[in-house]
């Protein structure tokens, strides 16, 4: 049933870089769409080294380790997050909520920092303003207790929805295409802001790739 509400939203076509595989079929590292000090000085090269470079492709090892000679060995990221369960669902949801969150970054441009287009649109009608869907999101972000990931997310209806996800967990089993992702876990700002977890959501605005965005809306 998962499965085809995810036909239904659409998320099983993803972009490519999400299914990036090598000759053997392992699902491998994508390649970062921008240099790994470009998000300076909002997220640092150093935290891009370990967060991308090290957590990412852990999970991938993980996930690659998990799904050898299985059932799930050929299936897409996208499907196994939506079947599989325990250390599998894991690794591959955090997989895929990985190279969500690093996909929409650019850097920092000051004529790009607010959305345009049909996601402009869409969060004017659903929140009111730009502005206010920032508060509710960056409230989403600060307020999840423990690790876990604030979203976007456009249901079936067509409607914007602003979610929290514990640990790995992700929209795709809730029946909500995701369209943009925040990494609330330490991991993502320690080395950067330490404690300071609103200081990271603060940064966060400045370095958005809104038309990637958009293009999830499809
Ligand atoms: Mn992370």
């Amino acid at each position: 049933m998962k499965t085809e509400l995810a036909k239904e939203l659409n998320v099983l076509i993803s972009s490519p870089v999400m299914n990036k595989r090598g000759e053997d079929h392992k699902f491998q590292l994508p390649a970062l769409p921008y240099a790994e000090n470009a998000l300076e000085p909002y997220i640092s090269a150093r935290t891009i080294q370990y967060h991308y470079g090290k957590h990412l492709a852990t999970y991938i090892t993980n996930m690659n380790n998990l799904i050898a000679g299985t059932e799930y060995e050929h299936l897409s990221l996208e499907e196994i997050v939506l079947k599989a369960e325990g250390g599998l669902f894991n690794n591959a949801a955090q997989t895929y909520n990985h190279v969500f969150y690093f996909e929409a970054f650019q850097a920092h441009d000051a004529q790009k920092i607010l959305p345009s287009g049909k996601i402009a649109e869409l969060i004017n009608a659903s929140f009111g303003s730009f502005d206010a869907f920032k508060e509710a999101f960056a409230k989403a972000a600060t307020t999840l207790f423990g690790s876990g990931w604030a979203w976007l997310t456009i249901n079936k209806d067509g409607k914007l929805e602003i979610e929290q996800t514990g640990n790995a967990d992700s929209p795709l089993r809730h029946g909500k295409k995701p369209l943009l992702t925040i990494d609330v876990w330490e991991h993502a700002y320690y080395l950067d802001t330490q404690n300071a977890r609103p200081k990271y959501i603060e940064n966060f605005w400045n370095i958005v790739n809104w038309e990637v965005v958009n293009q999830r809306l499809g």
